[in-house]
């Protein structure tokens, strides 16, 4: 068995690698940029050592600092978690060449299914449907127009080698076909180092549906699950659950049956996950996720089955402890995940909301168990992944495990940031959710976030100046909640510094002056307008990157650019004038 494991990797995903292998016996090793060096899971690790740096380049992506780690603890493996090296095949093969264990996939696999094109190519030869598309890389606008002409707008441009809803652009006209592409490739650029694309078909009302499995160095995989993790925002995953729901009969087998092939045909072993899309009672495979996935915990709440401990046996070169039928059998009732970003979501924005936790109350009670990666003092930061936290919840079924999720998700309090917790209480009480009418698109495009309002996060200057506060009254020995509305200099502002630039902010835009403010702090990656320019109201002038998410920022008014006060690869601060239109 293995004795020590170094967690490349920071926030939930560390902390949960750290509480299985301490249940296990095996020391934990954590490693921390220089804005991690009190983090929740250097904390929890048995020992710590620095990477320096801040930004993941700098820091958690940086080989030589994680190798220098690895020897000067002494650890016999390494668990990549997600994001980060979780997928990156020359780390594998690095660690492994040094005589460590490389807790995932073996390296060839995960070139194979890493780049998206070659996955397809896949998981045809295990004979597993496809989305309709193209299996060799793009190089020009024409070869999309062509695949547009013959399958119809609207179309996918995706990066090969994207991930996490990055580097993938919706086209619906031909004229639009040119920016998609070279957004698409600069994202994919910038978050993943290759900029190769290709096309396919784009379904209008998807589900997307995806399996789990885990398979050893023996030649075994089982499936452990199927996940519906319909409920998205740009493509990105909101809420999980296990098993799919409303399937007919026979779907769930199938699909699990082909994700095993298409697992098989590239020799997989360790954990890993293949994704469909769902339409009219047809599968289409995605791609696969060589390594574990932010929503695993609801795979092991039906299941018993501790998939972090079953990644570490396999890794030590123990035979699967299940078989299929095993599984199966072991199944039992419905489990739900609900991410909890950095995230304003008012509005329906999801804007990104990094910041320090003043205040974090978890939930608890019988099938509620909370993931997190801070507690209450932490900052998320604006150089990172979002993601605060997950609840996890089972139910007997999947109707108990709904109300259980939105009773435990209205004990969740975290104040200092604005978190996803609004709107994922919006889709859990809604009647479509409930009747799995949902889909991919639902969240954009039916449900009605626009008169949704986080109150969980920051104090927001109105449009008058004021900010909210809670405070408690009595009336006739009775208790009430009540907001009042204050104004932001007081001592009871919490951070007068955020509220100032956050007035600022609001005034200018509620009055459209021409003064564009950076909504949240970031990193400029490209201003699309030059000084002198004519805009129109609502036309895009900048790109702004926080928390590994391009967000364009429009004109407020139409005129002329008169002032731009910065350019590609400055860092901005909530509020401050990015440029002036008069
Ligand atoms: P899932 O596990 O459901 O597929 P995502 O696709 O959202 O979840 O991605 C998993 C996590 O890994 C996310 O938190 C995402 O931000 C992060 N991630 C994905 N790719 C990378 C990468 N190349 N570098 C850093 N983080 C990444
Ligand atoms: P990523 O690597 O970013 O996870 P995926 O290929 O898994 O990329 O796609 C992410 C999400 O985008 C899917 O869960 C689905 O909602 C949507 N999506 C991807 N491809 C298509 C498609 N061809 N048609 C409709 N929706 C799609
Ligand atoms: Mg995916």
């Amino acid at each position: 068995m293995l004795k020590k494991i170094l967690i490349a990797n920071r926030g939930e995903i560390a902390v949960r690698v750290i509480r299985t292998a301490r249940e296990m016996g095996i020391a934990t090793v954590a490693v921390y940029s220089e804005l991690d060096r009190n983090a929740l899971h250097v904390r929890l690790a048995d020992e710590a050592y620095a990477l320096g740096g801040q930004t993941a380049a700098e820091s958690y992506l940086k080989t030589s600092a994680i190798i220098d780690a690895i020897k000067q603890s002494g650890a016999d493996a390494v668990h990549p978690g997600y994001g980060f090296f979780s997928e990156n095949a020359d780390f594998a093969k690095t660690i492994t060449d040094m005589g460590v264990a490389f807790i995932g996939p073996p390296p060839a696999a995960i070139v194979e299914m890493g780049d998206k094109v070659s996955s397809r190519k896949a998981a045809l030869r295990g004979g597993a449907p496809i989305v309709p598309g193209t299996t060799e890389f793009l190089t020009s606008v024409d070869e999309i127009s062509q695949f547009a002409k013959t399958h119809g707008f609207p179309v996918a441009i995706k990066a090969a080698f994207g991930g996490g809803g990055r580097g993938m652009k919706v086209v619906r006209d031909e004229k639009s076909v040119q920016e998609a592409m070279d957004s698409a490739q600069r994202e994919s650029k910038a978050f993943f180092g290759r900029d190769e694309i290709y096309v396919e078909k784009y379904l209008s009302w998807p589900r997307h549906i995806e399996i789990q499995l885990v398979g050893d160095t023996h030649g075994n995989v089982v499936w452990i699950s199927s996940r519906d993790c319909s409920a998205q925002r740009r493509h990105q995953k909101l809420i999980e659950e296990a098993p799919a729901p409303a399937l007919p009969d026979g779907v769930e087998d199938a699909m699990g049956a082909a994700a095993v092939k298409a697992a098989k045909a590239v020799g997989y072993f360790n954990a890993g996950t293949v994704e469909f899309i769902y339409q009219d009672e047809e599968f289409f495979f995605l791609e696969m996720n060589t390594r574990l996935q932010v929503e695993h915990p609801v795979s092991e709440l039906i299941t018993g089955i501790d998939l972090v401990e079953w990644q570490i046996r396999v890794a030590a070169g123990e035979k699967l402890p299940m078989t299929q039928k095993q599984v199966l059998a072991a199944r039992r009732g419905h489990a739900i995940e609900v991410r909890i970003n950095a995230e304003n979501p008012t509005g329906g924005k999801f804007l990104p909301s990094p910041g320090t936790i003043t205040k974090l109350t978890t939930p608890d009670g019988f099938g509620v168990r909370f993931d997190g990666g801070y507690e209450s003092g932490d900052t998320v930061s604006q150089y990172y992944d979002n993601l605060v936290g997950k609840l996890i919840v089972w139910g007997k079924d999947r109707e108990s495990a709904i109300a259980r999720t939105i009773r435990a998700l209205e004990e969740t309090k975290i104040e200092g940031l604005h978190t996803t917790i609004e709107a994922d209480l919006a889709i859990l009480r809604h009647p479509d959710f409930a009747a799995t009418k949902h889909s991919t698109k639902w969240v954009e495009e039916k449900l009605d976030l626009s008169k949704l309002v986080s109150t969980t996060g920051e104090t927001q200057a109105n449009s008058e100046g004021l900010v909210e506060k809670s405070t408690v009254v009595e009336v006739n020995g009775k208790r009430f909640d009540v907001k009042v509305w204050v104004p932001p200099n007081g001592a009871s502002a919490p951070s007068a510094q955020k509220t100032r630039s956050a007035s600022r902010g609001a005034s200018q835009s509620a009055a459209a002056s021409g003064t564009v403010t950076a909504p949240m702090q970031g990193t400029v990656i490209k201003v699309l307008v030059t000084q002198g320019q004519t805009v129109k109201q609502g036309d895009a002038v900048l790109v702004l990157e926080a928390m590994k998410m391009e967000n364009q920022i429009q004109a407020d008014k139409a005129g002329t650019v008169v002032k731009i006060n910065c350019k590609a690869g400055d860092t901005v601060g909530s509020g401050d004038v990015l440029l002036v239109i008069e």
